[in-house]
């Protein structure tokens, strides 16, 4: 024999109820089968009595629309020839209903026995349309009132069952019964004298394991919509999947610390027969589902993460408490008393404080009973008044086999704190089935995602980019992050998710991950933009491993790196406003960064995607001293004064970098030479030198008439006015047999820039293009520099140089 049991949404309607007949249809051996209430129907119910209680008349409206729907389901699932009787149960069932809400209406009170009897409707009116839906199929089934069989009493306040009678009853009944199927009421069960009761909500799931305990069944079988105990609640985290074997301990930890999918009580009827629980999915019945039994067999140290919403935390404290026993005791006992349900509960070995997390909705009552308890401690100043934090959750890692797996609340740590989650209490049972971290509640998703991927997603790391600027860089960067998906999830374990896009107009977000072979018409019908605004969705959103990246050049987005930093969300910018800026908002990004444990990278500010900062960072890493540095750092200098020829007029060289992408939006900002001062600056300070824009000498090759222009039609005029001057600069150069190139120097601590006329043999004279070049000399390179060359302008290989600083994270 076994039990089978089926939740609100598998008879949630009569397409559903077909599904669940054609399940129990297929057995061979005889089973019982517990229902719950059509989905849902619980809740109104309830929500009509309180509608009722306050006297509000459209309760009338709902119980409407509750009865619409029992009598729509009879009228698709039994032949109409059938119908009429019951339509005509049901109408009388719902009669003796409508007399309960009017008393309560008129009385203006819902009491917890009419609660009781009023929210067990539901599943007394679904057992019964289910059993004449399968009768009228022809299946061999009998209906029976679990409330003659499960007898409950009460035990300090609360309602539970009595297991004597109950199990005496059920023995008896199913002796003599010869039904095949017998299809009974979940949820429901009446007191001694007969008074209906329930069995807590979620109570269908104890129902059935009440059922299998007394009849000492082969097997419960949990039917619901999902395919088993997930990793994880399934609505909030993607990657969770289902466990195929979990122990009774591990089921019960994951389902008292918030796993609805099995109501927790459920485990110990069965737990005490040695009967094996299957969890099973009514729509996909040939899914395997979880088994949980005596064992848990796979070696995996942590078997679910499950969370609790609504959580206070009450902290008793105070120094008198060190030294005096007894305190915890009193605490325990008047929640107690009150039928208080305490989740959690910590101590600190300091004796000082005693710390207890309940759901939100006790909390007020609690803090008033603890006050009271200990108010002549409190008056005294022995104790501090009890501190209630609301607006809190808990998250719990369960398994069997922690205990034996070293460093896992490490690692649970680290991981929430690497994404800025914060802790406010931890709880380890003695058993070290579970570790229990008290959190916001607005980080739920956050961490169960985080924790998901540290401990069962071992390999794929999960990146979620927020990109603003989608112009030549950034366009580019998509077209390279969309082409390379498949190849860094294989070879570099790295998932990376476009969760937000903006330009100066449009934004769009999507925290699934937003569909990038569409991406330019979903951005197009996107809100509007706004820096700011873009910084709040980001930060609302909070997801794990979330990276900001600024295709930019502009100022105002430099300005608010700092507060995706402090909110623990990386940057990526190839705009060098911020690390060219003041020292002072340099220095505070790298402490922010340093400090807050999240990456700040801007590799691209200085030759594109050539690894300079990176270079110099490992040999300042490895305890190596910079000491000089000597380059052409312009490549849009360089493409300029590498085509200017007597045949190829300035003008139309800086008009050919502009079309190619090889200068700045404003082409002032590249020929003032303020760009190259901007780089050296950068690597001045990275080599570990406080050093100002303002201190590195610029000697400007442009007429001052040139830099003053407004616009860049006025500037691109300009050239053709000051053309004398730029062809004195060749003819210069042509003969001295010499080339121009645009150098940066950093030197015993200063730093230029300007033109060179360099000769034939210098490491300068034949770079080509748009192509970079940078010596270090330090401690190491004393004689030949450390020479970093190649490409260091162009839109493909900033973009590459920023997928490169992305890249770098993710292998983190
Ligand atoms: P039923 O109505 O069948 O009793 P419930 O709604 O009570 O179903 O429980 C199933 C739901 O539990 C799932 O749809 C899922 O949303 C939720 N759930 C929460 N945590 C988990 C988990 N760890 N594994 C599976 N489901 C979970
Ligand atoms: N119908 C009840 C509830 O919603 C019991 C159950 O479905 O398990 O709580
Ligand atoms: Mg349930």
């Amino acid at each position: 024999m076994k039990v089978l049991k089926f939740g609100g949404t598998s008879v949630a309607n009569a397409n559903n109820i077909e599904k669940v007949l054609e399940i129990i249809s297929s057995y061979s051996e005889d089973i019982v089968v517990v229902v719950s209430a059509f989905s849902g129907v619980t809740d109104t119910l309830l929500h009509i009595g309180r509608l009722a209680a306050q006297g509000d008349e459209s309760y009338k409206d709902l119980l409407d629309e509750l009865e619409n729907k029992h009598l729509s389901a009879i009228k698709s699932l039994i032949p109409v020839q059938k119908q009429s009787h019951a339509l005509s149960y049901v109408k009388s069932e719902l009669n003796k209903l409508e007399t309960l809400y009017e008393g309560t209406y008129l009385v203006n009170e819902l009491s917890p026995k009419t609660e009781a009897v009023i929210s067990g409707y539901g599943e007394l009116l679904s057992s019964y349309i289910i059993g004449e839906s399968a009768r009228s199929k022809g299946l061999n089934v009998i209906n029976k009132d679990t409330r003659e069989l499960i007898q409950t009493t009460l035990l300090f306040g609360k309602t539970v069952v009595d297991f004597d009678v109950t199990n005496a009853n059920c023995s008896s009944f199913f002796k003599e019964s010869t039904a095949k199927i017998t299809l009974l009421p979940g949820f429901v069960a009446s007191d001694k004298d007969g008074v209906p009761t329930t069995l807590g909500r979620g109570g269908s799931d104890y129902t059935a394991a009440i059922l299998a305990g007394a009849l000492r069944v082969d097997a419960l079988e949990i039917w619901t919509d999902v395919s088993g105990m997930y990793t994880a609640n399934p609505n909030l985290v993607k990657q969770a999947m289902p466990i195929n074997n979990i122990s009774y301990q591990e089921a019960m930890e994951l389902s008292h610390f918030g796993a609805k999918v099995l109501y927790a009580p459920t485990i110990h009827p069965a737990l005490q027969q040695n009967i094996p629980i299957w969890i099973k999915n009514t729509f996909k019945p040939n899914k395997t589902g979880t088994c949980i039994t005596n064992e848990s067999d796979e070696e995996q140290a942590v078997k679910g993460i499950s969370h609790i919403e609504n959580i206070a935390l009450l902290t008793l404290q105070g120094s008198g408490m060190v030294g005096f026993p007894g305190y915890s005791k009193r605490l325990l006992e008047v929640l107690s008393n009150e039928g208080i349900n305490i989740i959690m509960i910590t101590q600190a070995s300091s004796e000082q404080s005693i710390c207890i997390g309940i759901d939100s909705s006790e909390s007020e009552k609690a803090k008033t009973l603890i006050d009271q308890t200990f108010e002549y401690e409190i008056s005294i100043k022995r104790l501090d008044p009890v501190n209630l934090e609301k607006d809190l959750a808990i998250i719990a890692l369960v398994g069997d086999k922690m205990k034996s797996h070293q460093g896992i609340s490490g690692k649970m740590f680290s991981a929430l704190g690497n994404n800025n989650i914060n802790v406010k209490a931890i709880a380890q049972g003695a058993s070290e089935k579970n570790i229990t971290a008290v959190i916001n509640k607005k980080d739920i998703k956050k961490a169960l995602n985080t924790l998901h991927e540290r401990f069962f997603e071992a390999n794929i790391k999960q990146l979620n980019l927020f990109i603003t600027g989608v112009g030549n860089v950034g366009s580019k960067l998509i077209d390279q992050i969309q082409s390379q998906t498949d190849y860094l999830k294989d070879h570099l374990s790295l998932s990376i998710r476009v969760a937000g896009i903006s330009n100066s107009k449009k934004m769009v977000f999507d925290e699934k991950g937003i569909d990038l072979t569409i991406w330019k018409d979903l951005l197009e019908k996107g809100e509007n933009a706004e820096t700011n605004a873009f910084l709040r969705t980001v930060k609302s959103m909070n997801i794990r491993n979330s990276i900001f990246v600024d295709n930019t050049a502009s100022e105002k987005i430099a300005q608010v790196y700092e507060h995706y930093l402090e909110n623990n969300i990386g940057v990526v910018t190839c705009n060098k406003i911020a690390c060219a800026d003041q020292l002072l908002h340099y220095k505070k990004l790298k402490k922010l960064s340093r400090d807050f444990g999240v990456p700040f990278l801007f590799e691209t500010n200085v030759g594109a995607g050539l690894p300079i900062i990176d270079t110099l960072n490992n040999l300042i890493a490895s305890g190596d001293k910079v000491h000089t540095i000597q380059a052409v750092l312009s490549g849009s200098l360089n493409f300029i004064f590498n085509n200017f020829d007597n045949k190829n007029s300035f003008h139309d060289v800086v008009l050919e970098a502009q079309k190619q992408g090889f200068t700045e939006p404003d082409p002032k900002i590249d020929l003032s030479g303020v760009d190259v001062a901007r780089k050296i600056l950068i690597l001045a300070r990275e080599s570990g030198n406080d050093i100002e824009l303002e201190d590195i000498e610029n000697e400007s090759f442009m007429p001052k008439e040139c830099l003053e222009t407004a616009d860049n039609d006025a500037f691109f005029k300009s050239l053709i006015t000051h053309k004398a001057h730029f062809n004195s600069i060749y003819e210069k150069a042509s003969k001295e047999n010499a080339r121009i190139k645009y150098v940066a120097q950093f030197k015993d601590g200063k730093a230029s820039v300007g033109l060179q006329y360099i000769p034939e043999g210098h490491d300068f004279y034949n770079l080509e293009g748009s192509d970079n070049i940078v010596l270090f000399y330090t401690d190491r390179y004393v004689n030949q520099p450390l020479i970093v060359k190649g490409a260091g302008a162009g839109a493909e290989v900033t973009a590459s140089g920023i997928f490169a600083d992305i890249i770098r994270i993710g292998k983190r």
